[in-house]
Protein backbone atom coordinates (compact mmCIF):
# COMPACT_ATOMS: atom_id res chain seq x y z
CA UNK A 1 0.00 0.00 0.00
CA UNK A 2 1.04 3.49 -0.83
CA UNK A 3 -1.33 5.87 0.65
CA UNK A 4 -3.07 5.17 3.88
CA UNK A 5 -4.93 7.83 5.64
CA UNK A 6 -6.47 6.86 8.93
CA UNK A 7 -8.76 9.19 10.99
CA UNK A 8 -7.28 12.60 9.04
CA UNK A 9 -8.45 15.85 10.77
CA UNK A 10 -7.97 19.49 9.99
CA UNK A 11 -10.08 22.74 11.17
CA UNK A 12 -8.95 26.19 9.97
CA UNK A 13 -10.04 29.08 12.50
CA UNK A 14 -10.51 32.38 11.51
CA UNK A 15 -11.08 34.67 14.49
CA UNK A 16 -13.88 32.73 16.22
CA UNK A 17 -14.79 30.29 13.48
CA UNK A 18 -14.08 26.86 13.07
CA UNK A 19 -13.95 25.51 9.56
CA UNK A 20 -13.36 21.45 10.03
CA UNK A 21 -12.61 20.91 6.28
CA UNK A 22 -11.71 17.54 7.13
CA UNK A 23 -13.19 15.23 9.94
CA UNK A 24 -12.18 11.54 9.82
CA UNK A 25 -10.68 10.84 6.45
CA UNK A 26 -10.01 7.15 6.12
CA UNK A 27 -8.49 6.40 2.11
CA UNK A 28 -5.86 3.96 0.84
CA UNK A 29 -4.57 3.65 -2.17
CA UNK A 30 -2.20 0.63 -3.63
CA UNK A 31 1.33 1.09 -5.42
CA UNK A 32 1.00 1.77 -9.01
CA UNK A 33 -2.66 2.53 -8.60
CA UNK A 34 -5.04 5.41 -10.14
CA UNK A 35 -7.37 7.11 -7.49
CA UNK A 36 -9.46 9.69 -8.27
CA UNK A 37 -11.34 12.20 -5.88
CA UNK A 38 -14.66 13.52 -6.50
CA UNK A 39 -16.49 16.30 -4.41
CA UNK A 40 -18.07 19.82 -5.08
CA UNK A 41 -15.93 22.78 -4.49
CA UNK A 42 -14.71 23.31 -0.94
CA UNK A 43 -15.34 19.89 0.27
CA UNK A 44 -11.73 19.63 1.21
CA UNK A 45 -10.28 17.76 -1.42
CA UNK A 46 -7.40 20.08 -2.25
CA UNK A 47 -6.88 20.47 1.65
CA UNK A 48 -6.67 16.52 1.53
CA UNK A 49 -4.27 16.24 -1.21
CA UNK A 50 -1.96 18.56 0.27
CA UNK A 51 -1.97 16.93 3.46
CA UNK A 52 -0.87 14.03 1.41
CA UNK A 53 1.82 15.41 -0.45
CA UNK A 54 3.33 17.75 2.20
CA UNK A 55 2.30 20.85 1.36
CA UNK A 56 0.19 21.49 4.70
CA UNK A 57 0.13 19.03 8.17
CA UNK A 58 -2.66 17.49 9.37
CA UNK A 59 -4.17 18.41 13.05
CA UNK A 60 -4.54 14.79 13.53
CA UNK A 61 -5.00 11.33 12.64
CA UNK A 62 -2.32 9.29 10.47
CA UNK A 63 -1.02 9.80 7.13
CA UNK A 64 1.29 7.35 5.86
CA UNK A 65 2.85 7.48 2.63
CA UNK A 66 4.92 4.11 1.88
CA UNK A 67 5.67 2.97 5.29
CA UNK A 68 6.47 6.88 6.77
CA UNK A 69 4.40 8.63 8.78
CA UNK A 70 4.80 11.94 7.31
CA UNK A 71 2.59 13.60 10.15
CA UNK A 72 5.69 13.30 12.69
CA UNK A 73 8.67 14.26 10.27
CA UNK A 74 9.93 17.72 11.28
CA UNK A 75 9.61 20.56 8.61
CA UNK A 76 12.62 19.58 7.08
CA UNK A 77 12.39 15.80 7.03
CA UNK A 78 8.93 17.47 5.14
CA UNK A 79 9.93 19.35 2.52
CA UNK A 80 12.85 16.53 1.54
CA UNK A 81 9.78 14.08 1.38
CA UNK A 82 7.99 16.48 -0.81
CA UNK A 83 11.02 17.11 -3.12
CA UNK A 84 12.16 13.48 -3.31
CA UNK A 85 8.91 11.64 -3.51
CA UNK A 86 5.99 13.78 -4.59
CA UNK A 87 5.36 15.16 -7.95
CA UNK A 88 2.52 17.98 -8.17
CA UNK A 89 0.07 19.13 -11.08
CA UNK A 90 -1.72 21.72 -10.89
CA UNK A 91 -4.72 23.45 -12.79
CA UNK A 92 -3.05 26.48 -13.88
CA UNK A 93 0.68 24.88 -14.74
CA UNK A 94 2.35 27.29 -12.77
CA UNK A 95 5.51 27.58 -14.76
CA UNK A 96 7.98 29.81 -14.27
CA UNK A 97 7.41 32.32 -17.41
CA UNK A 98 10.81 33.40 -18.23
CA UNK A 99 12.58 30.29 -18.06
CA UNK A 100 12.50 27.79 -20.94
CA UNK A 101 10.75 24.45 -21.27
CA UNK A 102 13.63 22.85 -21.10
CA UNK A 103 14.87 25.41 -17.60
CA UNK A 104 11.71 25.17 -16.26
CA UNK A 105 12.58 21.47 -15.69
CA UNK A 106 16.18 21.88 -14.89
CA UNK A 107 14.83 24.14 -11.86
CA UNK A 108 13.40 21.39 -10.27
CA UNK A 109 15.32 18.36 -11.49
CA UNK A 110 18.81 18.66 -9.29
CA UNK A 111 20.31 16.74 -12.31
CA UNK A 112 22.65 14.79 -10.85
CA UNK A 113 20.38 13.20 -8.14
CA UNK A 114 17.23 12.59 -10.65
CA UNK A 115 17.01 9.42 -12.30
CA UNK A 116 15.42 10.47 -15.28
CA UNK A 117 16.71 13.22 -17.71
CA UNK A 118 15.38 16.52 -19.46
CA UNK A 119 14.96 14.96 -22.71
CA UNK A 120 13.60 11.93 -21.59
CA UNK A 121 10.51 13.22 -19.60
CA UNK A 122 10.30 16.26 -23.03
CA UNK A 123 9.99 13.10 -25.00
CA UNK A 124 7.75 11.34 -22.72
CA UNK A 125 5.45 13.90 -22.87
CA UNK A 126 5.89 14.73 -26.70
CA UNK A 127 7.28 18.43 -26.05
CA UNK A 128 10.64 17.68 -26.89
CA UNK A 129 10.61 19.51 -30.29
CA UNK A 130 9.58 22.50 -27.92
CA UNK A 131 12.49 22.47 -25.17
CA UNK A 132 13.88 25.85 -26.00
CA UNK A 133 10.14 27.67 -26.51
CA UNK A 134 9.15 29.95 -23.17
CA UNK A 135 5.80 29.09 -21.50
CA UNK A 136 4.09 32.01 -23.53
CA UNK A 137 4.39 30.41 -26.74
CA UNK A 138 2.85 27.17 -25.76
CA UNK A 139 -0.98 26.04 -25.73
CA UNK A 140 -2.67 25.33 -22.40
CA UNK A 141 -2.90 21.36 -22.99
CA UNK A 142 1.17 22.10 -23.85
CA UNK A 143 2.21 23.50 -20.66
CA UNK A 144 0.21 20.84 -18.98
CA UNK A 145 2.21 18.53 -20.67
CA UNK A 146 5.81 20.54 -19.91
CA UNK A 147 4.41 20.73 -16.22
CA UNK A 148 3.81 16.73 -15.99
CA UNK A 149 7.65 16.22 -17.36
CA UNK A 150 8.29 18.61 -14.66
CA UNK A 151 6.61 16.24 -11.86
CA UNK A 152 8.17 13.25 -13.09
CA UNK A 153 11.92 14.09 -13.82
CA UNK A 154 12.37 12.74 -9.76
CA UNK A 155 10.84 9.71 -10.49
CA UNK A 156 8.61 10.55 -8.11
CA UNK A 157 6.36 7.49 -6.03
CA UNK A 158 3.60 9.71 -6.21
CA UNK A 159 2.25 12.11 -8.36
CA UNK A 160 -0.27 14.23 -7.55
CA UNK A 161 -2.36 16.04 -9.58
CA UNK A 162 -5.12 19.01 -8.61
CA UNK A 163 -8.15 19.32 -11.02
CA UNK A 164 -5.03 19.02 -14.18
CA UNK A 165 -7.59 19.44 -16.65
CA UNK A 166 -9.79 21.96 -15.29
CA UNK A 167 -8.22 24.76 -17.51
CA UNK A 168 -8.55 22.62 -20.49
CA UNK A 169 -11.00 21.50 -23.22
CA UNK A 170 -12.60 18.74 -24.03
CA UNK A 171 -9.79 17.21 -26.95
CA UNK A 172 -6.76 18.23 -24.72
CA UNK A 173 -8.16 17.52 -21.58
CA UNK A 174 -8.80 13.62 -23.22
CA UNK A 175 -5.20 13.86 -24.68
CA UNK A 176 -3.81 15.25 -20.75
CA UNK A 177 -5.61 12.53 -19.24
CA UNK A 178 -3.98 9.86 -21.53
CA UNK A 179 -0.76 10.73 -21.06
CA UNK A 180 -1.24 10.39 -17.27
CA UNK A 181 -2.27 6.87 -17.61
CA UNK A 182 0.72 6.64 -20.01
CA UNK A 183 3.05 7.88 -17.27
CA UNK A 184 1.45 5.09 -14.52
CA UNK A 185 2.18 2.53 -16.94
CA UNK A 186 5.75 3.70 -18.10
CA UNK A 187 7.47 4.27 -14.61
CA UNK A 188 5.19 2.43 -12.65
CA UNK A 189 3.53 5.95 -10.57
CA UNK A 190 1.12 6.27 -8.83
CA UNK A 191 -1.63 9.18 -9.57
CA UNK A 192 -3.89 10.74 -6.81
CA UNK A 193 -6.20 12.97 -9.42
CA UNK A 194 -9.06 15.72 -8.65
CA UNK A 195 -11.44 16.25 -10.95
CA UNK A 196 -14.91 17.64 -10.65
CA UNK A 197 -15.91 15.24 -13.34
CA UNK A 198 -17.12 12.43 -12.51
CA UNK A 199 -16.82 10.97 -16.06
CA UNK A 200 -12.91 10.75 -15.37
CA UNK A 201 -13.69 8.49 -12.49
CA UNK A 202 -13.80 5.72 -15.12
CA UNK A 203 -10.03 5.54 -16.04
CA UNK A 204 -9.27 5.38 -11.82
CA UNK A 205 -8.89 2.26 -9.61
CA UNK A 206 -10.30 3.84 -6.69
CA UNK A 207 -12.45 6.85 -6.94
CA UNK A 208 -13.08 8.47 -3.33
CA UNK A 209 -16.33 10.82 -2.87
CA UNK A 210 -15.57 13.73 -0.96
CA UNK A 211 -18.71 15.68 0.50
CA UNK A 212 -17.82 18.56 3.24
CA UNK A 213 -14.75 16.83 4.82
CA UNK A 214 -15.85 13.43 4.57
CA UNK A 215 -15.52 10.39 2.38
CA UNK A 216 -19.27 9.60 1.69
CA UNK A 217 -17.89 6.69 -0.83
CA UNK A 218 -14.66 4.51 -1.74
CA UNK A 219 -15.17 2.43 -4.50
CA UNK A 220 -12.92 -0.07 -6.24
CA UNK A 221 -13.01 0.17 -10.24
CA UNK A 222 -12.57 -3.56 -11.45
CA UNK A 223 -12.48 -2.86 -15.05
CA UNK A 224 -10.74 0.74 -15.80
CA UNK A 225 -11.40 2.41 -18.97
CA UNK A 226 -8.03 3.98 -21.30
CA UNK A 227 -8.71 7.69 -20.96
CA UNK A 228 -9.17 7.97 -24.75
CA UNK A 229 -12.27 6.22 -24.74
CA UNK A 230 -13.81 8.70 -21.49
CA UNK A 231 -16.60 10.57 -22.75
CA UNK A 232 -18.54 13.44 -21.36
P1 LIG B 1 -11.79 21.90 -2.58
O1 LIG B 1 -10.41 21.66 -3.11
O2 LIG B 1 -12.61 20.66 -2.42
O3 LIG B 1 -12.53 22.94 -3.35
P2 LIG B 1 -10.37 23.04 -0.30
O4 LIG B 1 -9.66 21.91 0.33
O5 LIG B 1 -9.60 23.98 -1.13
O6 LIG B 1 -11.65 22.48 -1.08
O7 LIG B 1 -11.08 23.91 0.84
C1 LIG B 1 -11.93 23.33 1.81
C2 LIG B 1 -12.31 24.39 2.84
O8 LIG B 1 -11.15 24.78 3.55
C3 LIG B 1 -12.93 25.64 2.26
O9 LIG B 1 -13.95 26.03 3.13
C4 LIG B 1 -11.77 26.61 2.27
O10 LIG B 1 -12.24 27.92 2.40
C5 LIG B 1 -10.99 26.18 3.49
N1 LIG B 1 -9.53 26.46 3.38
C6 LIG B 1 -8.68 25.86 2.51
N2 LIG B 1 -7.42 26.29 2.68
C7 LIG B 1 -7.49 27.21 3.69
C8 LIG B 1 -6.51 28.03 4.34
N3 LIG B 1 -5.21 27.98 4.00
N4 LIG B 1 -6.94 28.84 5.34
C9 LIG B 1 -8.24 28.86 5.70
N5 LIG B 1 -9.19 28.13 5.13
C10 LIG B 1 -8.83 27.31 4.14
MG1 LIG C 1 -9.40 22.46 -4.74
Amino acid sequence: MLIDVLRLKKSYTSGAIINDVLKGIEMKLDKGEIGVILGPSGSGKSTLMNIIGGIDRGDSGRVIVDGVEINNLNDEQLTDYRREQIGFVFQFYNLVPNLTVGENIEVVSNISKSPLNIDEVLTAVGMHDKKHRFPRELSGGEQQRVSIARAIVRNPKLLLCDEPTGALDYQTSRSILKLLQQVNKKYGTTILMITHNAAIAAMANRIFKLRSGEIVEAAVNQVTVPAERIEW
